[in-house]
This record gives C-alpha cells, sequence and structure tokens, in this order.
C-alpha cells in the first residue's frame, strides 16, 4: 500500500521524478497510455464513454449540497506538473474548507484540488465522452471522504468511495467562464513543467458558474485517471456543459510539457464499462449552505446556522 501511496503522490508531483515524469499521454509511446502501469488495466477505469441510451435513470435522488463553497482559502498554490495545471488550496480549518454531500453520493467529501484536461483543438480534451464526442476542456473536483485526513489518505484507504470526483465538461464558446480568468493570468508565470506559483486565493465557488445546472449528472464508480488509476472514485460528470472561450483555451495550451511540448490533449482514453452500470441522475437544484463566515461569493439556500450567523456578525462587526 505504501508503495502505491508512494507512485500516487510522484504521480501529482513531477519533482520527486527527476523531473521526466515517467508516464505520459501520447499514444504509442513507450510510456504512454498503453504501457501505464498494471493496475490501469483494471475492470473499473475511468475516463468512460456515457453511452446516454444505455444509463439508468435516477429521479429520487436528493439534491447535492455545497457547503463553505465560498470560503476564501488562506493559501492557493498554481501548479503545472507536466500533466496538467492544479490548484491546491489551504482552509482556515478542516470545517471551513468547502465540502459536497447528497446527489446520491451517501457521505460528505472535503474539497481536495482542481485540475484541467484540454485538447489542442476544440473538439478534443474532455477525458468523459458523451455517445462518442469529445468536449474542449473538463475540469475535475477532486474530494476526499470527510473522516479522512487528505487525498493521500483516501488513497491509502483504496476503498470504492474513499474520493468524489465533479467532472465539469466545457464547451468552445464566445462566452468566456469568468471564474477561469483569475486563474488563466497567472499561466505564463508556470508555463514550464514543475513550476508552481502562489495565487491570490479566491472561492471555490467562482469556478462553477451561477447559472450551471447541477441538478443532471451522470454517477459511475471508477478510478483516477492518471497512473497509478485506483479504483477509488464516485465519480460525477455534469450534463450541460460549461462555456469556454477560444481565448481561454489558447491560455491552457500555452503551458508546456517535461518535454518542453506543448502540454495539450492530457486527456486518457476512454476505458471499457464492462460489468458496471451508470446511473442518469435528475435531482432538484442544489443547496448551497455557509457554516462559517458567509462571503460574498456566497448563494445561500439553505438555511443559515446560528454558527453562521454568529460568526458573520463577528466577522463583520454587525
Ligand atoms: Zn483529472
Amino acid at each position: 500500500m505504501k508503495q502505491l501511496l508512494l507512485l500516487f503522490l510522484c504521480g501529482i508531483c513531477p519533482a520527486c521524478r527527476g523531473g521526466g515524469g515517467s508516464w505520459n499521454y501520447k499514444s504509442g509511446d513507450e510510456h504512454g497510455p498503453d504501457h501505464w502501469p498494471v493496475e490501469c488495466g483494471g475492470e473499473g477505469q475511468s475516463p468512460i464513454n456515457i453511452i446516454t441510451e444505455e444509463t439508468t435513470k435516477e429521479t429520487d435522488v436528493e439534491a447535492f449540497e455545497f457547503s463553505d463553497y465560498d470560503q476564501v482559502p488562506l493559501r492557493s498554490v498554481l501548479i503545472n506538473n507536466g500533466h496538467s495545471a492544479k490548484l491546491s488550496s489551504e482552509y482556515l480549518s478542516k470545517s471551513m474548507t468547502p465540502r459536497v454531500s447528497g446527489g446520491g453520493l451517501g457521505q460528505s467529501y472535503r474539497f481536495g484540488q482542481v485540475h484541467f484536461h484540454w485538447g489542442d483543438a476544440a473538439s478534443l480534451g474532455s477525458e468523459h465522452t458523451v455517445d462518442g464526442a469529445a468536449f474542449a476542456l473538463e475540469m475535475h473536483l477532486v474530494h476526499f471522504r470527510d473522516d479522512l485526513e487528505d487525498i493521500g489518505a483516501a488513497v491509502a484507504e483504496g476503498k470504492q468511495d474513499s474520493l468524489a470526483v465533479l467532472g465539469f465538461l466545457f464547451q468552445e464558446s464566445e462566452t468566456a467562464h469568468p471564474g477561469l480568468d483569475q486563474l488563466l493570468a497567472h499561466f505564463p508565470r508556470i508555463q514550464s513543467a514543475g513550476e508552481r506559483l502562489e495565487v491570490p486565493s479566491s472561492a471555490l465557488a467562482s469556478l462553477i458558474p451561477e447559472q450551471a445546472d447541477l441538478s443532471s449528472f451522470w454517477r459511475y464508480e471508477g478510478g483516477l485517471t492518471t497512473p497509478t488509476c485506483n479504483e477509488i472514485v464516485e465519480w460525477t460528470v455534469f450534463k450541460q456543459p460549461l462555456n469556454v472561450s477560444a481565448a481561454q483555451l489558447d491560455q491552457f495550451r500555452s503551458l508546456l510539457t517535461h518535454y518542453g511540448e506543448a502540454l495539450v490533449n492530457n486527456f486518457r482514453p476512454t476505458q471499457p464499462l464492462n460489468d458496471r452500470r451508470v446511473r442518469m441522475v435528475q435531482t432538484d437544484s442544489p443547496r448551497w449552505c455557509s457554516v462559517f463566515f458567509p462571503s460574498s461569493a456566497l448563494r445561500i439556500s439553505c438555511p443559515v446556522t446560528l454558527l453562521g450567523v454568529v460568526s458573520f456578525v463577528i466577522f463583520y462587526q454587525i
């Protein structure tokens, strides 16, 4: 298990692999997806092609509840790890870290990090495909089960529900995603693989547009889409794609890999569904809650707790 954990940590930390990165996304390459570690050959791998006609429809599932997604982290670090652009954030306390529950997850999950997958053209880039069609960009909000310490502990535990990843598909549009600009503005300073930069923090909610439809999504049991491909992820892929502009996509494509090449097409090919099923879940609109220090980014739609009111009064000295 320790070896698995080390492999995973190295997967997200190129520095400990001598900066070269021992796996890549190049098809046909000796380090490409066909030659990833043996664990990546399991029966429950990700991503998958979602065949909409073969999904199981479910409507008796409670809506998602997003808590403290409006909290501004103490510190945020943007990293080009040679495989993706990743944002990791530290919050004031465990209890003030964004959490997601409901939506049929069965558990509460705390936010760990967000990263992206994209292509060199708008017709490809996403990891999940829908009826064979790819999207220009896919954003993964990685969460670990609330009773665990962090993502590393979730990998070490290795249960099917240790992690929950929320996947958002993006289509190229005339309309930019305003929440992405605050990250993309810093991309010139993380152009080379291995570069990391502390960036001004903003609430996680800013990456999810207010008009986003979070009531329809696909759910299936899968795994990490990078080595060592641990099958420990409850996957959610939201049905409605978000918008991203051509200029924003070009900023993603400006990053470089460990080989000094354009960091593009950093998606794993879709994997066999085997005997798994994909649920097409339809719920009410999600509830947005803030337990501590409601901020201006808040979209409260659940009862504000007494603790929230007290902290709001103290914070703003009302
Ligand atoms: Zn991912």
